[in-house]
């Protein structure tokens, strides 16, 4: 088993009577990135991460974590994971450093552990409130320090900005996204929505209906799957060929024409050159595609996952 994956699984499965949640996936998350475990409710991202973390037995498969299978000693490489799975069990009548000084003595941490985290979280301020004082994203925050107080190398978290408002969602996904760089702690993520995944990881997996449909570098999706410029102009199969002799990769769109690979600067330069060679453009859009788009572009091809 090469160790330079945090979490393997080999043909992980979960059925619940005749219904099968999780069907035979093969995750690879490497260590030192943000994955992002991305699917639509019901796709089966919880089901796989209780397995991953031992909650639930798989009905099939196994599970690798730093390189090794589950056995009797797995609790030890659990103890290097922080989680955050089910809603934050948090003390509301205790302040944040007395929630955070429970755990610290349970586990035997020096006192300083709780600064650190603090610090990190962005909650050194708010440390003495009591946490039902606290906002749902100072909440989550706060979840997240406990994740982090044992120093874990490995952070699963389920859905972790569920039910935050706009701005503690952007505070725990700068928090999220600088994880393997501000303390080496590789993140396993799950999300249904594919922009907030494009904000936090660099890797993703994709599942719907319990089958991995795609894993990979994000980068590597994004190339796949666009953005696009459609085009709608006058004599589309002819504006195509101007577009493609100078260099641009062209798809035809029924009866207007996609680019493929652009930006925005490019959207001007097209424009003027269809302009100069003639033609009459009517509408330019940039569509990045929408993950419902890639589901049905994975779906509809043969063989699934890339
Ligand atoms: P969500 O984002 O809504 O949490 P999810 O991708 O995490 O979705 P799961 O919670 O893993 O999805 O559920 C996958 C499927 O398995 C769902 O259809 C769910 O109803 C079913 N399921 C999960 N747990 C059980 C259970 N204990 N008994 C029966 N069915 C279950």
């Amino acid at each position: 088993m090469v160790s330079e994956y945090v979490i393997v699984t080999e043909g992980l499965t979960r059925t619940f009577g005749a219904f099968q949640a999780v069907k035979g996936i093969d995750l690879q998350v490497p260590e030192g990135v943000v994955y992002g475990f991305l699917g639509p409710n019901g796709a089966g991202k919880t089901t796989t991460i209780r397995m991953i973390l031992d909650l639930i037995h798989p009905t099939a498969g196994k599970v690798y974590l730093f390189g090794e299978s589950f056995d009797r000693s797995a609790w030890q490489r659990l103890a290097k994971v922080g989680t955050l799975v089910e809603s934050p069990s948090l003390y509301p009548h205790l302040t944040g450093h007395e929630n955070l000084e429970v755990l610290r003595r349970l586990l035997d941490l020096p006192k300083a552990a709780i600064d650190r985290v603090l610090r990190l979280v962005g909650l050194e301020e708010a440390g003495d409130k009591l946490v039902r004082q606290y906002s749902l994203g100072m909440q989550q925050r706060l979840a997240l320090a406990l994740a982090l107080l044992n120093e874990p190398t490995l952070l699963i978290l389920d859905e972790p900005t569920n039910g935050l408002d706009p701005s503690g969602i952007q505070e725990i996904r700068t928090l999220i996204r600088d994880m393997p760089k501000t303390t080496g702690t590789s993140v396993f993520l799950s999300s249904h929505l594919l922009s907030e995944v494009e904000l936090m990881a660099t890797h993703v997996g994709i599942i719907q209906q319990g089958e991995l449909l795609y894993q990979g570098e994000l980068a590597a999706m994004k190339k796949r799957w666009g953005p696009v410029l459609r085009v709608s102009v006058d004599r589309p199969a002819e504006a195509a060929a101007a577009l493609s002799e100078r260099g641009w990769k062209i798809r035809s769109n029924g009866n207007g024409l996609e680019v493929l690979s652009v930006d925005e600067a490019a959207a001007g330069e097209i424009n003027r050159a269809l302009l100069q060679d003639g033609f009459q453009v009517r509408q330019l859009h940039l569509h990045q595609a929408s993950l419902e788009e890639m589901f049905l572009e994975l779906t509809g091809s043969a063989g699934g996952a890339a």
